[in-house]
């Protein structure tokens, strides 16, 4: 399949939860044809405000934070080693 059946399904949680809150917030970008998630310019305002609705999404008991079990910090975390390791242009735009 792919790159992803490398990752354990919990791991594979954490990275699809934020992944959705730096979507939300748009210090992600989803390519509509190749949905590689990329990230643009990423300001540190976005990441702080995606770090604050990961602990909005924790404090409220959001179902997208569940794999993080009630720690907002390995939530920021992942978000963090996400922005780190997702490339600036997706596929379409490498060619
Ligand atoms: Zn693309």
């Amino acid at each position: 399949m792919g790159l992803f059946d490398i990752f354990s399904s919990a791991s594979r949680k954490k990275r699809e939860a934020a992944t959705a809150a730096g979507l939300q917030t748009g210090l992600f970008q989803q390519c509509p044809v190749c949905r590689e998630v990329t990230e643009k310019q990423a300001p540190d305002a976005l990441l702080k405000e995606t770090e604050q609705l990961a602990d909005s999404w924790v404090d409220t008991g959001d179902n997208r934070a569940r794999a993080f079990g009630g720690d907002a910090d390995a939530f920021k975390t992942e978000i963090r080693k996400l922005k780190k390791s997702a490339p600036f242009n997706c596929v379409c735009e490498r060619i």
